[in-house]
């Protein structure tokens, strides 16, 4: 499966957080992040990540376009409710998209840790 990874400034803890516990079944994965999380993740669990542009600068569109084509299947997308975000219309049109294609999008990381569960389950 392709699976992207995101994850606000805000929480860029949680997300790695993620990454290391479930870092067995990501590396069974072909991994996508936007540039400042794909770093972060690759430099403290050290899983290949493709990484995109950081988010504010395009990074968000870049996975959204991949969602257009098809070619992801899980997005985690751990968003900062609490704070502006500069590039807001793009996270809008990113989550619009998984909904258009109908692909199973965790926003914060209790919803990403049951479809980590199933997909280490195999339930996906
Ligand atoms: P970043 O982008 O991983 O480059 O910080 C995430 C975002 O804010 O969309």
């Amino acid at each position: 499966m392709k699976i992207a990874l995101i994850a606000h400034d805000k929480k860029k803890d949680e997300i790695i957080e993620l990454a290391k516990k479930y870092k067995n079944i990501l590396g069974e994965h072909e991994l996508y992040a936007t540039g400042t999380t794909g770093t972060l993740i690759m430099g403290e669990t050290g899983l290949a990540i493709h990484r995109m542009k950081s988010g504010p600068l395009g990074g968000d569109q870049q996975i959204g376009a991949m969602l257009a084509g098809g070619e992801l299947n899980l997005i985690i997308f751990l968003r900062d409710p609490l704070t502006a975000q500069p590039h807001e219309p793009d996270v809008s049109a990113l989550l619009r998209l998984c909904d258009v294609q109908k692909i199973p999008l965790a926003t914060n990381a209790s919803s990403a840790r049951i479809m980590l569960d199933a997909l280490a389950e195999k339930r996906f």
